[in-house]
């Protein structure tokens, strides 16, 4: 049996189609079902539900042999322990620097101010502040980024944006793309090996799919 990790929402409705394809259709919707554990049509295959932050976790540790999860979150993660052999091409978006439309980021800069930046992905912006000399306070928020410049707690986000409507509906500018965004698969490393004959058609079947 191998167990593959998924967050509900857009990733399990953007990935199960994929999976159909790859001949693994889950048995119920984690939206309708209060399961955590979903058994799939394919009988070597069941599915576990968890935070869409948690799925490195449980594939890193081999709790789950595979798990789906966005760049933002391998990213913040660091990938230790884990293969990324596919990219998904779902859940697409792009991590991005956000200011208030009044805010000159630019400027500010230039002249190595030091900025307060919320967001969830504090690894991320670090390192992404760290690389562009900036200097940062950066303020661990768990969501709505889009509050803390408008309340006062921030002078910039990082946050994900796809339309970028929340951002424009919340008088926000975004200043800078970290990175484009979209979902990967993700191996663990030891079960790669150990259970190679039970992962590698898995892998086999969503790459055929995604390429379809
Ligand atoms: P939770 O809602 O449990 O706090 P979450 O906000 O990380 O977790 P989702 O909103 O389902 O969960 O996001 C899961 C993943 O989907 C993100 O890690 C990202 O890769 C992708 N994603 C998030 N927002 C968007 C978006 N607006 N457009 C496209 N993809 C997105
Ligand atoms: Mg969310």
């Amino acid at each position: 049996m191998i167990t593959l990790a998924l967050s509900k929402g857009r990733i399990f409705d953007e990935t199960a189609p994929l999976l159909a394809r790859a001949g693994i259709t889950p048995l119920e919707s984690p939206e309708t079902s209060r399961k955590l554990i979903i058994g799939t049509s394919h009988p070597g295959v069941r599915i576990v539900v968890v935070r869409a932050s948690d799925v490195p976790t449980y594939v890193q540790y081999g709790a789950a042999e595979l798990g789906v999860a966005g760049k933002d979150v391998l990213m913040e993660h660091g990938g230790g322990g884990l293969y990324q052999p596919l990219d998904l091409g779902i859940a697409k978006c792009r991590l991005c620097v956000a200011v208030p439309a009044g805010f000159d980021y630019a400027s500010a800069v230039r002249r190595g101010a030091r900025l307060r930046v919320a967001t969830k992905y504090v690894a991320t912006a670090r390192e992404h502040f760290a690389s562009k000399g900036v200097h940062v306070d950066v303020i661990k928020l768990y969501g709505s980024m889009e509050l803390a410049p408008l309340a006062g707690l921030a002078d910039a986000i990082v946050d994900l944006v796809s339309s970028g409507g929340t951002l424009r509906a919340n008088n926000l500018l975004e200043v800078e793309e970290i990175a484009s965004i979209s979902s990967r698969l993700i191996v663990n490393q030891a079960a790669l090996k150990l259970k190679r004959e039970e992962v590698m058609p898995v892998i086999d079947r969503l790459e055929a799919a995604v390429q379809r």
